[in-house]
């Protein structure tokens, strides 16, 4: 039983906790504001003392649930809450408020009509199920009572007069009830709508990245070689292409300056990758300080000169704060050929980078070593204008 009723309180709730706590509030002012207006038009249209005395309990009522909702923090206390303001209110006063305020005649109906929707907007399952029975019986015994007894109930006020002042004025309290409650719901939806967008982006940012770079992790660039493939055998690109960059005597750096300024390197070269590239190239983190970049529609040829750009931009600037020594990059191209897989693509471009670091590091190399193509260089350190040249050894260049 315990189990039971621990559940029903628990349980997945119409509406969120705040919501309703949000709504809980507005219904309340709504009625108060309500019934405390109402007091003088019962006045106005001679209804009895006992009529105005159930009204005066009402705004008594609503002052006492506004404390107690301001006292009551936990999820459980308020949903008690909810339930006694809901039983309380729709199965003793309102009905009470119906009777001895001229029964139909005087547009009271709509007072059932709000608290039947107050009841559903605040409950859930099957306590609200169980609330509901409580006050369509009591609304049903108002409606029985007027039937079988009217002469009772019109005894209590001066029939005729009140119709359109009641009906007017509950009508429009109802609207800007209702109006308050569509409010609330607007705006807890774009909360939600934002929120719900906000935390996917983490989830898919915490599952595709890596934390120190921002650069994509091994497992998204896996499978955005493996997407590139199927583009190629359906003809959507022509070709493809990827560059693996890998920090020289990156150990030595770390020993030298510590792993922090080894840190700003690894984040600051990942900031030049990005930038070096265009928006559909994918920069991934491969390992400790090996990256590999994916190019898309990129042939072998525009792939190496822009890892070459990329070679001189890292050779040109200073990665790290604490480190005024020259820091270098080597790296491998290898273009997508049929039939390849994904690890014969990478180990091609891996292969590259071995040869480049045993022919003395910072440079790039494609075809196991063979001739480099004619690169424009994105600027010279010392005149700043573009320069043609391939890396920094001239001598290759006369090969070509
Ligand atoms: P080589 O020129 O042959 O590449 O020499 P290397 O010293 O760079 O050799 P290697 O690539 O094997 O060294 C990788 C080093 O990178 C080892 C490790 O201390 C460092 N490293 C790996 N991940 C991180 C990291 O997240 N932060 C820092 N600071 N260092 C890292
Ligand atoms: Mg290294
Ligand atoms: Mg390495």
């Amino acid at each position: 039983m315990r189990e039971k009723l621990k559940t029903f309180f628990s349980s997945k709730r119409l509406l969120g906790a705040t919501l309703k706590e949000d709504l809980f509030k507005k219904l309340i002012f709504t009625f108060f504001i309500a019934t405390v207006v109402y007091i003088p038009i019962s006045i106005i249209v001679d209804r009895n003392l006992a009529a105005i005395i159930v009204q005066i309990i009402l705004i008594i009522f609503y002052s006492a649930l506004y404390v107690l909702q301001k006292k009551i923090k936990s999820i459980t206390g308020q949903q008690i809450l909810y339930i006694a303001f809901c039983i309380i209110q729709n199965s003793i006063l309102f009905p009470l408020s119906y009777l001895l305020g001229g029964g139909i005649d005087s547009g009271f109906p709509i007072i059932f009509i709000a608290g039947g929707l107050t009841t559903i907007l605040l409950l859930d399952n099957i306590v609200l199920l169980f609330v509901i029975l409580i006050n369509t019986i009591s609304f049903a015994c108002a409606y029985l009572i007027e039937w079988f007894r009217p002469d009772i109930v019109y005894s209590f006020t001066t029939m005729g007069t009140n119709t359109y002042l009641d009906i007017g004025f509950s009508s429009i309290f109802a609207g800007i009830g209702i109006g308050f409650f569509l409010r609330i719901l607007a705006k807890n939806f774009d909360e939600n709508q934002e929120k719900a967008k906000e935390l996917l982006e983490q989830i898919e940012d915490a599952s595709t990245k890596d934390p120190l770079t921002g650069a994509y992790n091994r497992r998204y660039l896996i499978d955005y070689i493996e997407k590139c493939i199927t583009q190629i055998e359906s003809d959507e690109i022509k070709a493809f292409s990827i560059l693996m960059f890998d920090l020289d005597h990156f150990k030595k750096i770390n020993d030298t300056y510590g792993h922090l300024a080894g840190d700003d390197c690894i984040k600051n070269l990942t900031y030049i990758l990005k930038n070096s590239l265009r928006k559909v190239d994918v920069v991934a983190r491969y390992g400790g300080e090996e990256f590999i970049c994916v190019l898309p529609s990129a042939e072998d040829t525009p792939a190496f000169r822009r890892a070459e750009q990329i070679r001189a931009t890292i050779e040109n600037t200073q990665l790290s704060e604490k480190i005024k020594k020259t820091i270098t990059v080597s790296g491998g191209v290898a273009m997508y050929k049929p039939g390849m897989t994904v690890d014969q693509l990478i180990e091609e471009a891996d292969a590259n980078l071995y040869i480049a670091k045993e022919k003395g590091r910072n440079q790039i190399v494609w075809h196991n070593g063979g001739i480099p193509p004619l690169c424009y260089v994105a600027y010279d350190p010392d005149n700043l204008k573009p320069v043609q040249n391939y890396g920094r050894r001239f001598s290759d260049m006369t090969k070509i």
